[in-house]
């Protein structure tokens, strides 16, 4: 039998102290007997030694074999801890490839824990979002979906939902003998209800947490709103994130404000003042105010508050966006524009004053985002979980309105196919797929 052995280099590149290498795969003990010349190893133990070719000594290592299925992936695991620095961890990665070992795609050591059920879905995910965060609120968020027992709570929701979907089987099958108490089983219904309508609430700011505010700066042409993406993207600050093989449209500009990440998008539009579009004003930047979760207007402040403005403003009302409005020039002589019921921030986008504009980003989400309970971190688990509420919600109706067990546990089982796909009991290979291509190779 061939077996599919995988291996990666699990530290980052660059130099360091120690580097690490992981295998997974199976008879791992005979292929780490060859390499290091041990004759006994026992799992779990850490030993000394060298890594060799032949009679060739390659590097001195540190390493220790699990024994399937205790690791990681459920499979044999080694892991080997070498001397940092590129160049000998590759030479030492180039000769565990001769064993009939191949290089590791993105993420297939945590894909193979959730294959063999070392893992759900939802804690692979947490973990990549940990080792992705960008920010201290982000890693707060992902650590909330880790420690704080999201993954318990699907699974809790998961048997209730078995559970009663038993009880209405039972009775169906056994009528004259078993009557469940139909007012019980809508309580219990509505209570899985509230379960789901809890996480799902938690992980509105959960998501924004991690993935960050979605920004967009608008404001009539000239106003100041590319000098202020300058000023707020000052270097030191700014994590600039080009997506490859994208166009300019989608370069995603990242921004800390202590510690609260900040996505800005349509930069792109708002860069390139030479084109005509951008002069269309504000009809662009409608479909980026729509995805927005937070607006900053930017009034200018050497110019009349005239009907373009009005009108930027009556849109954000009508779509009750978060807004901050931004007087702007106020190193120069301003109209002090003020507007009913709302607060206006002064600032200075050219001369970089623009810390009360940051305050007042971090008043407003501090305490928001400080995620205690637990949360999803992904907008395409709360989707999921949304049809999970929908099917939820049509069994408490089919309850509600004394519809025969087979109603209630239809939607009840489409509910269960849902879960699954969060549990990971129900992939496709697709959804693995886009799912660890995000992480990095070796985890
Ligand atoms: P946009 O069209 O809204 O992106 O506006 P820009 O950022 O391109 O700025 C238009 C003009 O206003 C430029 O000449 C800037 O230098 C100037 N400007 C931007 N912010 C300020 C400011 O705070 N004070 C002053 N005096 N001029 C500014």
């Amino acid at each position: 039998m061939i077996y599919d052995n995988i291996a990666a280099i699990s530290s980052p590149r660059g130099i360091g102290a120690i580097s690490v290498i992981r295998i997974s795969g199976y008879n791992l003990l005979e292929i780490l007997k060859k390499l290091t010349k041990k004759e006994k190893i026992k799992p779990k133990y850490m030993y000394y030694g060298w890594i060799y070719e032949e009679q060739e000594k390659i590097d001195e290592i540190t390493f220790v074999y699990h024994e399937n299925p205790n690791s990681y992936t459920g499979e044999d695991m080694i892991e080997i801890f070498g001397h940092g620095g590129d160049l000998i961890t590759k030479s030492v990665f180039r000769r565990i490839l001769k064993e009939n070992i191949r290089e590791a795609l993105p993420g297939e050591f945590s894909k193979r824990a959730v294959l063999n059920k070392k893992m759900n879905l939802i804690k692979a995910q947490a973990i990549n979002d940990i080792i992705n965060s960008k920010t201290e609120y982000s890693l707060n968020a992902s650590q909330k979906m880790f420690t704080g027992g999201i993954s318990k709570k699907i699974i809790e929701i998961k048997e209730d939902i078995l559970n009663i979907s038993a009880r209405l089987e039972v009775e169906m099958d056994y009528p004259e003998d078993i009557e469940e108490d139909t007012f019980e089983i809508r309580k219990e219904i509505e209570n899985i209800k509230s379960k789901i309508e809890n996480i799902l609430k938690n992980s509105e700011n959960g998501i924004i947490a991690f993935n960050g505010i979605k920004t967009t700066i608008v404001g009539k042409p000239n106003s100041g709103k590319s000098t202020l993406l300058n000023a707020l993207l000052r270097k030191e600050r700014a994590i600039v994130t080009d997506v490859p093989g994208t166009t300019r449209d989608t370069i995603e500009e990242m921004l800390n404000i202590k510690g609260i990440l900040i996505k800005l998008i349509d930069t792109a539009g708002i860069r390139n003042t030479e084109d005509q579009i951008e002069k269309i004003g504000i009809e662009r930047s409608k479909k980026a105010i729509e995805e927005s979760d937070l607006v900053i207007f930017i009034i200018d402040g050497n110019k009349k508050f005239d009907s373009e403005d009005t009108d930027i403003l009556q849109f954000l009302n009508e779509k009750k966006k978060e807004k901050i409005i931004a007087l702007n020039k106020i190193d120069k002589e301003y109209k002090d524009i003020k507007i009913e019921k709302e607060k206006i921030i002064k600032i200075s986008a050219k001369n970089k004053q623009i810390e009360d504009l940051e305050k007042e980003i971090y008043e407003r989400y501090s305490e928001k985002l400080y995620i205690k309970e637990p949360t999803l971190t992904n907008e395409s688990h709360k989707n999921i979980l949304e049809k999970v509420l929908k099917d939820v919600k049509s069994a408490l109706e089919a309850s509600k309105n004394n519809l025969t067990n087979d109603f209630i546990m239809y939607d009840l089982r489409n509910s269960l196919e849902n879960i699954y796909k969060l549990t990971g009991e129900n992939y496709t290979d697709e959804l693995l797929e886009k799912m660890f291509s995000n992480f990095c190779v070796g985890k």
